[in-house]
């Protein structure tokens, strides 16, 4: 995927205040935390994602008093690459000073109800995000969320097990020209293929979320037909139990 980089001009960005908007890092990026809203949110047509890190820009100077957007870049669910404090100008979002320094900070728009796992396109964005400021900071092989080092439930369950396995690119994509031709398929294709295909996202309260947060369709089955043998295993506990204490009535 080609980085779609949307500049501070292309998206209206005010400019910072001096001096500490002008703030460089000092020495090296050990790697880059990813950040989530922490707030609901809404999907919306791209026409309307510019209006909305604009408004979060002016949050962060009216209303946190910074000089500037706080985090390094921002990515909208399409897959946009919105310039914050960029490549060489120190983010103030990841808590302190020291953890500023040492990470950039890219921001997902994604929210803590609504829309609260990142889109397909979303995450490629997100990916390209990390191979440019890898590649351009430089920053280190780091991956993490603000909550690495720091009290905070940011960058909420699905983004922060995304970036642990290492910021994979998703495995489908809906793009036309990847699209097999459905002259070709048979029912029993379509159907091995979904059976096979990350489509059905985990509950969050499963106890697997944080390392898989798609389930397949087998590996939920699975799930399913484990809890039931554990289920029967307490039933079966229970009656031998009940049995014994007839017994000694
Ligand atoms: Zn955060
Ligand atoms: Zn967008």
């Amino acid at each position: 995927m080609a980085l779609k980089l949307v500049s501070r001009s292309q998206w209206g960005a005010r400019a910072y205040r001096m001096p500490n908007g002008g703030t460089l890092y000092s020495g090296k990026r050990g790697g880059i935390k990813l950040h989530y809203l922490g707030t609901a949110y809404a999907d919306r047509p791209h026409a309307q994602c510019d209006d909305y890190v604009r408004q979060i820009q002016a949050q962060h100077m009216d209303g946190n008093g910074w000089s500037d957007i706080g985090y390094s870049f921002v990515v909208c669910t399409h897959g946009y690459v919105y310039e914050g404090r960029g490549l060489r100008r120190r983010n103030s979002a990841n808590g302190n000073t020291t953890l500023n320094n040492q990470d950039y900070a890219v921001l997902l728009l994604v929210g803590s109800s609504g829309l609260t796992r990142p889109t397909d396109a979303q995450l490629h964005g997100a990916r390209d995000a990390i191979d440019y400021v890898r590649r351009e900071g430089p920053a280190g092989s780091w991956l993490g969320g603000h909550r690495d080092g720091y009290a905070t439930s940011c960058p909420g369950t699905a983004v922060y097990a995304w970036v642990k396995a290492g910021a994979p690119r998703p495995k489908s994509t809906n793009t036309e020209q990847e699209e097999a031709p459905m002259a070709d398929l048979t029912k029993h294709d379509v159907a091995t293929a979904a059976w096979f295909t990350d489509i059905i996202q985990a509950p969050t309260d499963a106890p697997d979320v944080q390392t898989n947060p798609n389930w397949t369709p087998q590996s939920y089955l699975r799930s399913i037909y484990n809890a039931a043998v554990r289920t029967e295993e307490k039933v079966d506990a229970l009656l031998a139990a009940v049995a014994e204490l007839k017994k000694e009535s």
